[in-house]
């Protein structure tokens, strides 16, 4: 997966009226969405895999914490 994955629901209403926001994009920190229900911008963004996703206690996805 590359670029933008689509979204379904807006994270502030959950609206599904989402449109890619274009011009925005920064890379590296997502692509801009823009929700046509409340008129928020916003971005999603990748943070990491969790380091415990399966069969283990929960744990932070951050390193060296333990
Ligand atoms: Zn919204």
């Amino acid at each position: 997966m590359s670029g933008r994955a689509a979204l379904h629901h807006c994270p502030y209403c959950g609206d599904e009226d989402l449109v890619p926001e274009e011009g925005a994009g920064i890379k590296g920190q997502g692509y801009p969405w823009a929700c046509l229900s409340c008129t928020r911008v916003f971005r999603v963004s990748y943070v990491g895999l969790r380091s415990a996703s399966f069969g283990g206690a929960p744990s932070s996805p951050t390193e060296g914490t333990t």
